[in-house]
């Protein structure tokens, strides 16, 4: 892209202001009704992946903390929560959804200073989607009934949850709306590079009213993580993250009798025909692996371009590409953020080191990018072959595989040589092929002639390495359930 035509993308700055939101320089675990202080004294620092400054403290729970949040939890579903009508539950949850839906500004700023995504996708995705699941399953809270006639569906007792970082509050209403909604009280651990907004939220559930207990967040590292899964008291754990550690889960849960539902990593693939609208299919491609730093499960990671267009296909997205300004997160105009964490950083460097070394070819956005902070340009790889591991690993940035394909079932075949199977995109403009490829291709969730959309009402979960059990839509109940 030349000089001129990139100064026609250069903005003028136009940050949001921090200021709507008052972050507090410590915060505690709450536990049953209150705000209290961990048992070991420790806190631990959270970081601004921006600017890489410090923005809070975050209490660290143990497994006496956890112990002490299953049990108030236990306490509140005995005597309180599963005596409450679901009529009552119900209006609790919608009284939430309202409170989150009127501090919506200062959650969606405070998401983007904790993660680093941008102020475009925290206020116009993650905070109304987190409220809508919130409203959505406060809907279904006096209508178990129905959901499943004839069943009799039950409350389980205490979901112990663990969330990650990518899309932090809006995982966390996820898990916590539909366990309320069907009468099971809540021990929740956000992720520890993202837990200011899990903080929020559970001052929002104080003020709330929610009774003493029904819910509960156990802030921390993984070993808090792990003292949730293990605890014995806890009947459901709902988890997600990365495979290596669903898979730990997994092992830990092995023989008991709790429920579990895990959602994990992917390596989804977004198949464009040479038939479909290109310029819809190319912000389709940008969309879905580009915007929120590629930090998200389901992104579309590898692209599979037929190949009589994959020439014009891939010298629009470069042109495209080249438009996308990487930077400050609180600013409006920016559509790629901080990389979340140093950590996090550093993994994607030795992907794209990988990937060099592996022979494909690697094209980088010439965008300018800010000189302090975790940020990276929108990169792809070109020639990449399907044993490559930059093609079979999930990287979780803002880094794309390229690869042709000829016929239908070439691409259904390479779409599905993965170990998961998370998500899938398909463009064309003949209904009947987006059908026939659709159905065989080995995924939760298939987008056609889109990316990334979602909807309370709509379930999501993965095949294979990427998980099981769904969230979201009336399916997204059933975890949380049990039937005569
Ligand atoms: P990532 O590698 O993408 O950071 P993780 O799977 O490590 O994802 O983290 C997702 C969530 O799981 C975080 O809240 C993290 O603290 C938690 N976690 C990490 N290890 C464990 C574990 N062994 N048991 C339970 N939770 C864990």
């Amino acid at each position: 892209m030349s000089k001129k035509t990139q100064d026609i993308w250069s903005y003028a700055p136009a940050p949001e202001s921090s200021k709507v939101v008052q972050i507090k320089e410590k915060y505690d675990l709450y536990i049953d009704g209150k705000f209290v202080k961990p048992s070991s004294g420790k806190y631990f620092k959270s970081f601004n992946p921006a600017d890489e400054k410090e923005i809070c403290s975050i209490a660290y729970g143990n497994e006496k903390d956890v112990d002490l949040a299953v049990k108030a939890a236990r306490k509140a579903y005995n005597t309180v929560w599963s005596k409450l009508s679901s009529a009552e539950r119900g209006k609790y949850i919608f009284r939430i959804a309202r409170m989150m839906q009127e501090r919506s500004r200062e959650l969606a700023v405070a998401e983007s200073i904790d993660s680093g995504k941008t102020i475009r996708e925290s206020r116009d995705i993650d905070i109304p989607l987190a409220c809508n699941h919130f409203f959505y399953y406060a809907g279904w809270a006096d209508k178990l009934e129905e959901a499943f006639p004839g069943r009799k569906p039950k409350s389980l007792g205490v979901a112990g949850q663990i969330i990650p970082w990518n899309f932090p509050l809006l995982m966390a209403a996820w898990k916590i709306a539909p366990a309320l909604a069907t009468g099971n009280t809540v021990v929740i651990k956000p992720a520890e590079t993202t837990s200011l907004t899990m903080m929020i939220l559970a001052e929002i559930i104080h003020e709330a009213g929610l009774p003493a207990g029904v819910f509960n967040v156990v802030s921390g590292y993984g070993d808090t993580g792990a003292a949730i899964v293990n605890h014995p008291d806890v009947n459901k754990i709902a988890f997600t993250g990365s495979t290596a550690v669903g898979k730990i889960i997994q092992k830990a849960l092995a023989g008991t009798d709790k429920k579990l539902t895990l959602e994990l990593g992917g390596k989804s693939a977004n198949i464009v025909f040479d038939d479909a609208p290109i310029d819809q299919a190319v912000e389709g491609i940008v969309n879905g692996i580009f915007f929120n730093q590629g930090h998200v499960c389901c992104a579309g990671s590898r692209l599979f371009v037929q190949e009589n267009i994959a020439e014009k296909v891939i010298e629009k997205l470069k042109f495209r590409m080249a438009s996308l300004i990487v930077g400050d997160p609180l600013d409006k105009n920016t559509d790629i953020g901080a990389i979340n964490s140093k950590e996090q950083f550093e993994t994607i460097q030795k992907y794209l080191k990988i990937g060099k070394d592996e022979g494909s070819e690697m094209y980088q956005s010439p965008c300018k990018l800010p000189k302090k902070g975790n940020y990276m340009a929108p990169t792809l790889f070109m020639n990449v072959a399907q044993s490559n591991i930059i093609a079979q690993e999930e990287i979780f940035g803002p880094v794309l595989t390229i690869q042709t394909f000829r016929t239908i079932d070439e691409v259904i075949q390479k779409a599905n040589n993965s170990p998961f199977g998370l998500a899938a995109g398909v463009w064309s403009d003949k209904g009947s092929k987006v059908f026939n490829v659709t159905s065989q291709l080995r995924a939760g969730v298939v987008w056609a002639n889109t990316y990334n959309k979602f909807d309370p009402a709509a379930p999501f979960g993965g095949y294979k390495e990427s998980g099981f059990g769904r969230e979201g839509g009336l399916h997204g109940l059933i975890p949380y359930l049990k039937f005569d």
